[in-house]
């Protein structure tokens, strides 16, 4: 087999790897740079452009331009150009097929393999999306692993004693904050956090509206209203940020920038690290609660940290590494390049499918990894009842047995969730499917043993089988979805917010479900005794029995106030009385 790539298949830039003698080794593309900006590009002719030279064209062809696909990967978003409809997955598989001929100019074979890295958070639906762009590149995908895991091989961190590792990832337009614990060959990711809006291009952003103001201070000409200029500038302006990660001060010189009734005008502006630091101070503090969400989610404290890794172009801004030590008390590793460590974590993992020997112990690592999100299925009362919680590491196997709700029922809907939020309703539905055949029984007599299997790739399968006759029917959760990394932060938003709201109503569900199961039995008691007790009785009975039936019918599962679980709580308590007072066995 030839050898494995892999690839940092990121929101604004993108980088390939190849492990070459033991170590891994960056591919610098035709136009050479190490990493390849993640811009796609269609021009008036139909013809493609993919990086740098997509990424030059775009004030000019910006409809036609689409810049970080990786947003909107798993989900249905298409784009319309020159009449055709794409997906995320084929604009990522036109990024993927020019880092995987830039690889194979390099090594001057050709490459059929790679390890893609997404973000620890990534749901399954992005995981597989991502899988599939590599499909469409024409690459056999041999393992999705997370970024931050990448980052600790690459490291070498598996090497010695066990440890815990933050990973402060900022690169382009994200921001991702990852706990890894890294124990006796296994890396598990402890905990997940970020801002999904939030990276270098914000700072570049800065940088353009300083210029932009500075310029109109001067020359008194609205230069934003240009969009070529706007382009300049901004293309300008990266580059005196990356130049004050180095530097004190940087120069913008941009000659015929502007021209109109009075000539030509040139932008010539200096700008400090000073600053610099007081116009993405904010930008550069908005990290802080993130890293610390993690830290908490991760159950430990800034001091049970072992060590801190840098990655991600944007943490090669000083103020940023600051702010880094400033929260975990620590000097953040920086012996690798921040915006390559993902992809030579990827491809030293890929050796290992390669079968080549890695420097170091790296190659023996298994890789764990967690559920991004918890995983339910929809119970009665629309309740989710969750199979596999958030930050499981995977692979994982889980099952629990179930039940049918009415009396001969012979099939069961399972309904598929992914998310923290207590009511299926308000989870993301990753599937559904019916077991049919069950054998023909009394509510709550059949034994339905429903499981979750998340492979190391993080892709769902579900199976439920009836013990009884051991029909089994089982879905992979393959397709795309709607549920963006917004709508994941969203969900968990709201799921602290409702979670009061909630934790009430699945209250009233519960007490709903144990009155219906308890009359159940009442009911069932009531039409074996026969003529056993006499009518008083029986009737005293029945008329408590349809009292509770009436509250239960009243009180739908997915509508049900308090005032109606008073209700139906107070119903069953005459009921329990009556029974007991009887001496009925329930
Ligand atoms: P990444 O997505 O990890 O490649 O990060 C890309 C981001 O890092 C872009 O916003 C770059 O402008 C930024 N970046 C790269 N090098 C530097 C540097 N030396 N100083 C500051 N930012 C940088």
């Amino acid at each position: 087999m030839g050898k494995v790539i892999g690839i940092d298949l990121g929101t604004t830039n993108s980088c390939v790897a190849i492990l070459e003698a033991g170590a891994p080794v960056i591919i610098t593309n035709p136009e050479g740079s190490r990493t390849t900006p993640s811009a796609v590009a269609f021009t008036d002719s139909g013809e493609r452009l993919v990086g740098e030279a997509a990424k030059r064209q775009a004030a000019v062809n910006a409809d036609r331009t689409i810049f970080s696909i990786k947003r909107q990967m798993g989900n249905d978003y298409r784009i319309n150009i020159n009449g055709k409809k794409y997906s995320p997955q084929e604009i990522s598989a036109i990024i993927l097929q020019k880092l995987k001929k830039d690889a194979q100019d390099y090594l001057g074979e050709s490459i059929t393999d790679a390890v893609i890295t997404v973000p620890a958070y990534f749901n399954d639906s992005q995981r597989q999306a991502t899988r599939d762009a590599g499909r469409i590149a024409g690459l056999n995908v041999r393992r999705i692993i997370n970024e931050p895991t990448a980052a600790a091989l690459a490291y070498g961190l598996d090497h010695g004693e066990s440890q815990k590792v933050l990973v402060y990832d900022l690169g382009g337009g994200t921001f991702d904050v990852s706990v890894i614990e890294i124990g006796d060959n296994l890396i598990e990711v402890l905990a997940t956090s970020g801002d999904n809006h939030l990276g270098g291009d914000d700072f570049d952003e800065r940088i353009v509206q300083y210029l932009i103001q500075e310029f109109k201070k001067t020359e008194k000409i609205k230069i934003e209203k240009d969009a070529v200029a706007v382009q300049r500038i901004r293309e300008a302006a990266e580059k005196a940020k990356k130049e004050l990660s180095q530097l004190t001060q940087a120069n913008v010189n941009l000659p015929f920038l502007w021209s109109g009734k009075g000539g030509a005008k040139h932008m010539d502006i200096n700008i400090t690290r000073a600053v610099f630091d007081r116009l993405t101070e904010d930008l550069v503090n908005r990290t802080r609660q993130p890293v610390l969400d993690a830290l908490a989610q991760a159950g430990i404290t800034a001091a049970g940290l072992d060590k801190v890794i840098l990655v991600g172009g944007s943490t090669r801004i000083p103020a940023v590494q600051a702010v880094v030590k400033s929260i975990t008390g620590k000097e953040p590793c920086k012996n690798l390049n921040p915006d390559e460590c993902v992809a030579a974590g990827a491809c030293i993992q890929g050796s290992k499918f390669g079968g080549e020997i890695v420097a170091g112990a790296a190659s023996d690592i298994i890789l764990m990894d967690v559920t991004p999100l918890s995983l339910s299925i929809e119970t009665i009362g629309g309740v989710a009842t969750k199979l596999i919680d958030r930050n499981t590491p995977i692979p994982t196997r889980q099952s629990q047995i179930f039940t049918t709700a009415g009396n001969f029922q012979t099939s069961v809907d399972i309904k598929v969730l992914q998310g923290e939020r207590r009511f299926a309703r308000d989870n993301k539905l990753l599937g559904n499917f019916r077991l049919t055949g069950i054998k023909r029984a009394l509510a709550g007599v059949p034994q339905i043993e429903v499981s979750f299997d998340i492979d190391a790739n993080g892709i769902v399968n579900v199976s439920a089988r009836d013990l009884g006759t051991g029909r089994q029917q089982n879905i992979t959760i393959t397709s795309s979805s709607n549920l963006t990394e917004e709508e994941i932060e969203r969900a968990e938003r709201d799921a602290q917010m409702y979670a009061s709201e909630e934790a009430a109503h699945r209250e009233a569900v519960d007490i709903r479900n144990n009155a219906e199961a308890y009359l159940y039995k009442v009911e069932q008691a009531y039409h074996d005794m026969g003529k056993k007790f006499d009518r008083s009785v029986r009737s005293n009975l029945k008329a408590d029995m349809s009292e509770l039936r009436k509250r239960i019918v009243k009180a739908k599962p997915d509508k049900i106030t308090y005032e109606q679980a008073g209700e139906i709580m107070q119903a069953l308590e005459k009921l329990k009385q009556t029974t007991v007072s009887y001496g009925i066995q329930v």
